[in-house]
């Protein structure tokens, strides 16, 4: 078998190491949406399952002990109009708030039972955040009301640690924000690192990819109003995405994310049973 972070690939006897060396325990969590008509629909959860196994060995190499990656959270609750193209559109298929507060209470509950101490929810989809966050808090309640104490969980979105500079370097023309990076040039240029076979830059049609970045109310309005969403389901145009970019959005924020997780759990020292 080989050697992997992720515990989809991984034996139980492994894992079990790896839980008594006081492994840090990577919770993945993204979206089935559509990213317009030249990506394929599974960016977000598998962009951040590669973020998490890169940040993984990362904290595996800088000697913070073991880390290991669970399977991740394969669904996101309802795409946004403005940050996800909204959940109405065919394709992108969503949880209810609700779902994804009982998926994150119970994976990182389980994880807790099984003597995880350190858990870092990584978030891929930004609509997520909220209802991870509610979820970490509950696990955390059961397993204080279980007497399973010691347990800690950092809560993060992976392009939070792409510092300024590289920001400034990626993005020449100017920066639109996180919110309007739906399937342009950040998860594109990943795709094109991690998953170049699920990204086809030839079906980026410009009769299709207009009104780009878009330009959204400040508000949000139910019923969807459709035409507020740019056709191609993209809110920023991808055309400048490359693999290279890829590679330092991936160095960047990895580092990021490396140095957040030290100060979190540096000093912990090894998993104590209680
Ligand atoms: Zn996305």
């Amino acid at each position: 078998m080989k050697d992997s972070v992720f515990m989809e690939e991984m034996d139980a006897f492994s894992y079990r190491d790896k839980l008594a060396k006081g492994a840090v325990a990577f919770v993945p969590v993204g979206a089935l949406e559509q990213h317009g008509s030249h990506m394929a629909m599974c960016v977000d959860a598998a962009l951040t399952r590669d973020m998490a196994g890169a940040t993984a060995e990362a904290v595996d190499a800088a000697g913070l002990g073991p880390a290991v990656v669970t399977a991740p959270i394969n669904f996101g609750y309802r795409s946004q109009q403005r940050s996800g193209g909204g959940f109405h559109l065919s394709g992108t298929t969503s949880l209810s708030g609700s779902t994804i507060i009982s998926l994150a209470k119970d994976i990182c509950y389980n994880l807790i039972e099984d003597g995880v101490r350190k858990i870092v929810i990584m978030n891929g989809h930004y609509e997520n955040y909220q209802f991870v966050f509610e979820g970490a808090q509950l696990a955390l309640e059961q397993a204080h009301a279980r007497g399973l104490g010691g347990a800690k969980i950092q809560l993060l979105s992976y392009w939070d640690f792409v510092d300024d500079d590289t920001i400034a370097a990626l993005y020449p023309d100017g920066f639109t924000g996180w919110d309007l990076e739906h399937a342009g040039v950040m998860e594109t240029s990943l795709m094109l690192l991690f998953h170049p076979d699920l990204v086809d830059m030839d079906r980026i049609d410009e009769d299709l990819y207009v009104g780009l970045p878009a330009t959204m109310p400040n508000y949000d309005v139910l019923p969807i109003v459709a035409d507020y969403t740019p056709p191609s389901g993209c809110l920023s145009h991808p055309g400048a995405s490359t693999r290279e970019k890829g590679i330092v959005l991936r160095d960047a924020a990895v580092a990021g994310m490396l140095g957040a997780i030290e100060r979190e759990f540096g000093g912990l020292g090894d998993f104590h049973e209680n």
